[in-house]
């Protein structure tokens, strides 16, 4: 059944104004599941002019208790509609219904966290002596616009819009075209708790059409994106227009580093769930296996076996690996697949199409060994279920491999050494480090690149900073 998908502005289902839709696909079958509005300027400059009265009007005039307590039952409305919403999340991105629910979970611990946090993020005051007051307020940006991708659609909404609705903002949000339909069944949820109609707002559409507007809108206060790198330059560039603040999450090419003394079954597994997970796209997946010249053999047999187990198939079927989102998508892993081979790499196993899928966006996992540092493999983020092998010999040239690219967004590292680990938590230039579990931590914690992985911290205490201003007061005594 196909059916037609609105914007959400200002608490109205509202068509594009040109009245054009676009399709949306489950990449499973291929098959078209929505007709989706497909937004322009006009329906961006829509959503921004009422997400600016709801915030001057409304939102920003509500207690930060009031706010939380509607945050907090917004968490639970979507703990109750999490089945659906995981539903809904896999037919349109593909994901295996078991991570669509965790990631669906996920989301309402971010309202959960985030409203716990709304009456709790104070100012200082500044002593200047006897003869002065002086504090600070933490003020709300204003309106907020949220630049979405398709890896975790539901999720990445709920990472940036909770923070900035706990802190009185309101917000614009344009998901990916690949990925629209679980940020417009979130805002069924913020109208059944009773959000104010232009706290959260939606609207579909391209990159171009509707995603550039909305980074140039001369009304909006700050933008999250997270994205490409060519994508993300583009944004700083919108905003420059009339400076506005950005926070950039763009991609990573990530280590995870073995060493020979760490226990190995573990890190098989942590290895796998780093790179396979999602079918490989996380900005923040474990891509390049960086381990010990002396455990390599050993580990590599048990990763293959392991690899080899994993059940690729619709993500209905809640199977280990669905499919990759998008034709797109699929191309682009198949091609660097492709280059991979052609620079020399050796495949061990994996390499393109599943035998038992005739259709769909389905890869299964692959391994590459002996790939240079410097080979495109290595370098490139693929984000696909591709991992590079690469071998080091002692400490100081894991390091030098992990720092080798042009991200830094995380990084693994496996050993029983602590001082080791430590050492290299200290020296590596990533924004998170993982010591023996992959993916550690959790929406408490702040997260964020170096280098072209961009800048600005996004969960934990630490995002709340991009969603508020400080204004200084000081007062004379006389
Ligand atoms: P991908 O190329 O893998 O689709 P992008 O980084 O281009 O990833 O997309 C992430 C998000 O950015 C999507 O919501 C997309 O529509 C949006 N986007 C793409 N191009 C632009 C642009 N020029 N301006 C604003 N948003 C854009």
């Amino acid at each position: 059944m196909i059916r037609d998908y609105s914007h959400y502005i200002n608490g109205e289902w509202v068509a594009a104004a040109n009245g054009t839709t676009f399709a949306t696909v489950d990449p499973a079958t291929e098959e078209v599941i929505g007709l989706v509005a497909r937004g322009t300027a006009v329906d961006i400059n829509e959503a921004v002019t009422a997400a600016r009265a709801a915030f001057e009007g409304v939102w920003w005039q509500t207690k930060p208790k009031e706010r939380a307590r509607l945050l907090f039952d917004l968490a639970r409305a979507i703990e109750a509609a999490a089945d659906t919403l995981a539903e809904l999340e896999t037919r349109d991105s593909g994901k295996p219904l078991p991570l669509s629910k965790k990631e669906v979970l996920s989301t309402a611990r971010y309202f959960e966290f985030y409203a716990g946090a709304a009456d709790k993020f104070y100012g200082d005051s500044i002593p200047l002596g006897p003869d002065y007051v002086d504090f600070t307020l933490r003020e709300p940006m204003g309106v907020t616009a949220h630049i979405v991708p398709w890896n975790m659609p539901l999720n990445m909404v709920g990472r940036s819009v909770a923070p900035a609705l706990a802190m009185g903002n309101t917000a614009v949000v344009k998901p990916a075209e690949q990925t629209p339909l679980t940020a417009l069944k979130l805002a069924e949820l913020m109208e059944q708790v009773g959000l104010p109609a232009g706290v959260y707002n939606v609207v579909t559409g391209f990159g171009q059409e509707a995603g550039a507007p909305l980074a140039e809108h001369p009304d909006i206060d700050s933008i999250t994106f997270t994205g490409s790198v060519p994508t993300g330059r583009r944004i700083m560039q919108a905003a420059a227009k009339h400076i506005k603040p950005v926070v950039l999450e763009l991609g990573g090419k990530s280590p995870h580093i073995i060493f020979a003394d760490a226990d190995l079954e573990t890190a098989v597994v942590e290895a796998s769930k780093g790179i396979f997970a999602n079918c490989g796209q996380i900005c923040s997946a474990g891509s390049r296996l960086v381990i010990d010249g002396r455990v390599k053999e050993a580990f590599l047999d048990k990763l293959i076996q392991r690899a080899q187990q994993i059940r690729v198939g619709p993500g209905l079927e809640s199977p280990d690996m669905g499919p990759l989102v998008s034709r797109e998508q699929y191309e682009r892993v198949l091609n660097y697949i492709r280059v991979g081979q052609n620079e020399g790499a050796q495949l061990l196993t994996g390499g393109g199409r599943p035998d038992h899928l005739e259709r769909g966006y389905f890869v299964a996992p692959t391994l590459f060994d002996n790939v240079s540092p410097q080979a495109t493999i290595a370098q490139e983020e693929i984000f696909g279920p591709v991992l590079s092998v690469l071998t080091f010999h002692d400490e100081e040239e894991a390091l030098a491999i992990a720092n080798g690219v042009q991200y830094g967004l995380v990084a693994g590292i496996f050993t029983n050494d602590l001082n080791r680990a430590l050492r290299l938590a200290t020296r590596i230039r990533a924004g998170q480090i993982y010591v023996n579990e992959y993916f550690a931590g959790g929406e408490e914690t702040p997260f964020g690149g170096y280098k072209q992985s961009g800048f600005g911290r996004e969960k934990g205490i630490d995002a709340l900073y991009n969603y508020t201003q400080v204004k200084n007061v000081a007062i004379r005594l006389r």
